[in-house]
């Protein structure tokens, strides 16, 4: 009778199809067996458990640089313990492209920063500019160092591409299998919102929201749906926030258009509403695309449900509530302008989804384990090895106990950023252990995984989601 390294008994196996009860027996780092009555080394029961793959959180910004000279406050082992403890096991992050550097020399010094990470993770190259040589040698260089994708955005003053440059960045990946992400908003309109806003003394956070209302996100990703035609690239359009912008992608795949979609647990679970809090508060909840309305909210449950949306990412930015280059950068008056946009989210994305989708009956344990792990490892590359409880599968594995009760705080995630946007909320779900390769990284919120126990993930070949 084989004796495997681990075996994780009686937990209710959680997979994008199927449920089951049965034992997962681990050789190494790999799941060798699922069955009945198997034994190991190791036991460990996890009787009234959930037992589901590591979560793959698509969508992470982790100690990237900034045009302004500025690094994301949350450093790679900050950032993966906080994954780790809140049941993810591999996380897709951003290279950046700055001034007068070259896309291979970016991709492989952010690499190394990764050394440092103690979950698995894999790197989404940023484009900014459309020179010929990143899109002749750069691109076909990030792409075979194993890119799991590409980024453009659309807005943003440092970063944004015209449409021409955008058709160019398409045209440059059609000869590789990679995914193309974009950022959708109107830049032109945007800028148009934002100075009229000032020009009327409209400086409070909340303006954030409304000098990017979606009609700027609807049309800029209705715009990259025909750039994608034009070329035939295949995209995906990253954290969607309205139901109004779903449609317009249901409404291209409806005529064949390979786009696929992604939205974040906030436009979920959070509204506009917390923008309006008083003083600098409204701050924490500063993101691009902006949260929305309650309604809007609701709605996307709906393009989850109907899969138009099939991923959901934590676009986790690691920028404090105070530290020096976060949040209040440029004072605690400074106009909403001015303030960095992005929310962390990398610990609270399964929890905090977890109590919205499945304790409130809004989708079902398969659908959450499809959006949350499966999905996003198909698109980058990472299947069947990520997102997946099979035989020959890394061994990374979330238990999870679906009765406990737990109050959100900073503190449960070990962070290096001091706050959360759901601070307070009561969850009920929660991960009590999370295994990466076949090693105990976190057992009852303590964590045992450290830095560089984390490894680089080269996307491998053709398996879209
Ligand atoms: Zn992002």
């Amino acid at each position: 009778m084989t004796r495997y390294d681990l075996v994780i008994k009686n937990g209710l196996i959680v997979t994008a199809t199927d449920r089951f009860r049965a034992d997962i027996g681990i050789s190494g780092e790999k799941i060798a067996a699922l069955g009945h009555h198997l034994h190991g080394d190791k036991e460990v029961d996890a009787t009234g458990l959930l037992v589901m793959p590591g979560g793959v959180d698509g969508h992470c910004h982790i100690e990237q640089d900034e045009a302004d000279g500025t690094v994301h406050e949350d450093g790679f082992a900050s950032a993966t313990g906080s994954a780790l403890l809140g049941g993810t096991t591999t996380v897709v992050c951003f290279s950046a492209h700055l001034p007068g550097k070259g896309l291979k020399e970016q991709f492989l010094a952010y690499r190394d920063k990764g050394h440092a990470s103690r979950c698995d993770y894999a790197i989404h190259q940023i484009i900014t500019r459309t020179d010929r040589e990143t899109l002749e040698t750069g691109i076909p260089e990030v792409v075979a160092l194993g890119a799991a994708g590409l980024k453009v955005f659309m807005t943003y003053d440092a970063f944004h591409l015209a449409d021409d440059q955008v058709l160019q960045v398409l045209s440059a990946a059609l000869p590789y299998d990679v995914i193309i992400s974009l950022h959708c908003e109107n830049y032109e309109a945007i800028r148009f919102l934002v100075s009229q806003h000032l020009a009327e003394g409209k400086i409070h956070a909340h303006s954030h929201a409304t000098s990017r209302p979606v009609s700027v996100e609807r049309e800029a990703t209705s715009r990259a749906i025909a750039l994608s035609e034009v070329t035939g690239q295949p995209i995906q359009i990253f954290h969607v926030s309205s139901p109004e912008v779903a449609a317009e992608i249901a409404r291209a795949r409806d005529r064949g258009v390979q786009v696929a979609a992604e939205t974040c647990t906030h436009y979920l679970t959070l509204t506009e509403d917390e923008l309006k809090r008083e003083g600098f508060e409204g701050a924490k909840f500063i993101c691009s695309p902006p949260l929305r309305s309650a309604v809007e909210r609701e709605g996307m449950w709906g393009a989850l449900r109907d899969g138009t949306i099939s991923v959901v990412s934590s676009d986790h930015c690691g920028y404090t509530y105070e530290g020096s280059s976060g949040k209040a950068r440029y004072g605690r008056n400074a106009d909403f302008s001015k303030i960095p946009n992005g929310m962390p989210g990398l610990g609270t994305r399964l929890p905090v989804l977890f109590d919205a989708a499945i304790t409130r009956d809004r989708i079902d344990l398969t659908d959450f384990v499809r959006v949350t792990a499966t999905n996003p490892a198909k698109r980058y590359g990472l299947y069947p090895r990520k997102g997946t409880i099979a035989p020959g599968s890394d061994a990374d594995l979330v238990l999870w106990d679906p009765a406990i009760r737990k109050t959100i705080s900073p503190e449960l995630f070990e962070s290096a950023i001091d706050y959360t946007p759901y601070d307070g909320r009561e969850v009920t779900g929660w991960p009590v252990a999370t295994y990466l390769r076949g090693r105990l990284a976190m057992g009852n919120g303590v964590l045992h995984s450290i830095p560089g126990d984390g490894l680089y993930l080269a996307r491998a070949g053709r398996s879209h989601a």
